[in-house]
């Protein structure tokens, strides 16, 4: 599966959950969660999301594979996103600080 990282944090863009076929995001007040379970590994939302902050878990760095079991437990009991959101204040100043 695919999984969201640490560039969603305090970001949470949500050009994912448009692109997404099969409505695999879920949100809290912070970011978005791929439920595992029900990605199709399409990849159409590592090149929507404009923070990099999506990848497949088997390209995930050691630091970052944490998130593979946190976005299968908060995809779990977080209602499902069935559209966009408004980005967080501070996304585009985060977007920014990443030089993208
Ligand atoms: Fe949805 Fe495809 Fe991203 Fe999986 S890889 S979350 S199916 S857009």
């Amino acid at each position: 599966a695919y999984v969201v990282t640490d560039n969603c944090v305090d970001c949470r863009f949500t050009q994912c959950v448009a692109v997404c076929p099969v409505q695999c995001f879920h949100a809290d007040e912070t970011m978005v969660y791929i439920d595992p379970d029900n990605c199709i590994d399409c990849a159409g939302c590592v090149e929507a999301c404009p923070v990099g902050a999506i990848d497949d878990e088997f390209n995930l760095p050691d630091d970052q594979r944490y998130w593979i079991e946190k976005n299968r437990e908060r995809a779990a009991i977080l209602p499902r996103l069935t559209g966009t959101m408004d980005p967080l204040p501070g996304a585009e100043a985060r977007k920014a600080a990443l030089g993208l």
